[in-house]
């Protein structure tokens, strides 16, 4: 099967922002990490602090 634009995908194709991770995101995934590195990142945001310290 060829799919030759009729598709109706999002505006941009996103991919988490991880470095070297290329997980593609959800059209309704609002953020800009996969799941797993969601959760990644916000462990390093809850730790920044602590290491400025
Ligand atoms: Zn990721």
């Amino acid at each position: 099967m060829v799919y030759k634009g009729k598709i109706k995908t999002s505006k941009k194709r996103r991919v988490c922002r991880f470095s070297g991770c290329e997980q593609i995101l959800s059209v309704y995934n609002p953020e800009v990490y996969c799941h797993v590195h969601q959760q990644f990142a916000m462990m390093q945001i809850a730790s920044a602090p602590l290491i400025a310290r």
